[in-house]
């Protein structure tokens, strides 16, 4: 049975990808910085919280790493903890910066120092690119960070390569452009507008509030990107890919869709431009060509329609909560 390690396995694409792998037939072990209430409740709601094994471990502590990865073996190792929020960025730069590249170093060392012949997925991420010139997005686009958040990334992302020349590792950078489910964290964009929508549908709240809205992004489903993640794995040779839709969607037409959808009159959408970033992206979206020739990825949803899905999805999960 292929062994395969999720870190950050109690986060939206950790607990996706576990139920792609369990499905596939995979001994999932998922690592976590530690228990506490409900942390695993993603694992929970896709019912597959028994199907894998949950190791405490601190990506910070090589000794750690090192232990867990001599104990099981694994055949794959797909890195997603890290903290993934742009806007707490801004508030927690020293720590974003420390711990989303130490962690990626000290798997690399683990990996290094066992001499271990495991396949290393590493969660890359569109920030990296920041402002561009030229759309879309490919691997030759000239990297511009404008965050703490993709700065660490992009540090993880050269360290990745670094490693792969260096010592001929099998490691992939999966480049994903920002992707949505029920299991968002609800500090995200596309969550907090949909559950904030509803809940002024239901008369507990007056108005939506937004910054910038006239921004541009390339947005997707994470069920379908984390597919992308096992498939950059399952090739004789790593690379790197960019995932994505290969469009992008203003804010605004996001917002105005859900209001139709939940049939809220477009008054109740105000904006404030003290919710503005320091440092804003006007527009943004990848060419997936890489991931579709050699991965045989496929994507055609388009976002209205992963919106209606989620939409659905919250509102059920509302009813059943009450
Ligand atoms: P989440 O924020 O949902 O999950 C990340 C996990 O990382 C958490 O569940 C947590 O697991 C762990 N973690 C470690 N350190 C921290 C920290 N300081 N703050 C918060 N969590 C921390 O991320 P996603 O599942 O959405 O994303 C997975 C990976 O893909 C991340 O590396 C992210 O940066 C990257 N990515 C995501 C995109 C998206 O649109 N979702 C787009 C591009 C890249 P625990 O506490 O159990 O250890």
């Amino acid at each position: 049975m292929n062994v395969a390690i999720i870190t950050g396995v109690s986060g939206q694409d950790g607990a996706y990808l576990a139920q792609l792998l369990v499905v596939k037939g995979y001994k999932v072990i998922g690592l976590s910085r530690g228990y506490n209430n409900n942390k695993f409740e993603r694992l929970d709601y896709l019912e597959i919280r028994d199907k894998i094994v949950i190791e405490e471990c601190d990506l910070l502590d090589l000794s750690g790493v090192i232990n867990v990865f001599k104990k099981y073996l694994p055949a794959e190792i797909y890195n997603l903890s890290a903290q993934s929020s742009v806007g707490i960025s801004f508030d927690q730069p020293i720590g974003t910066i420390q711990y989303n590249i130490t962690s990626v170093l000290n798997i690399l060392e683990a990996i290094r120092i066992l001499d271990l012949p495991a396949k290393f997925y590493q969660a890359s991420s569109s920030e990296m690119f920041g402002k561009v010139r030229d759309l879309p997005i490919t691997l030759n686009t000239p990297m511009h960070p404008v965050s703490p958040y993709a700065i660490s990334k992009a540090t993880a992302y050269w360290t990745c390569i670094n490693y792969r020349e260096s010592y001929q590792m099998f490691i992939c950078n999966g480049i994903l452009f920002n992707h949505e489910s029920y299991l968002r964290s609800p500090n995200f964009f596309i969550k907090k507008v949909i559950s904030e929508s509803i809940k002024i549908k239901q008369g507990f709240s007056t108005h939506l509030k937004v910054g910038n809205i006239d921004i541009k992004r390339d947005f997707g489903f994470a069920p379908k990107y984390v597919e992308a993640m096992w498939l950059s794995l399952q090739r004789e040779i790593p690379y790197d890919y960019i995932i994505c839709s290969g469009t992008s969607v203003s804010l605004r037409s996001v917002i105005e869709h859900i209001f139709e959808v939940l049939n809220i009159d477009k008054t109740k959408i105000v904006e404030d431009s003290t919710f503005y970033r320091p440092n804003e992206i006007d527009d943004s979206y990848g060419s997936n060509q890489a991931a579709r020739e050699l991965l045989g990825w496929h994507y055609d949803v388009s976002f209205y329609e992963v919106l209606d899905i989620l939409i659905k999805e919250e509102l059920t999960n509302n009813k059943s909560n009450k």
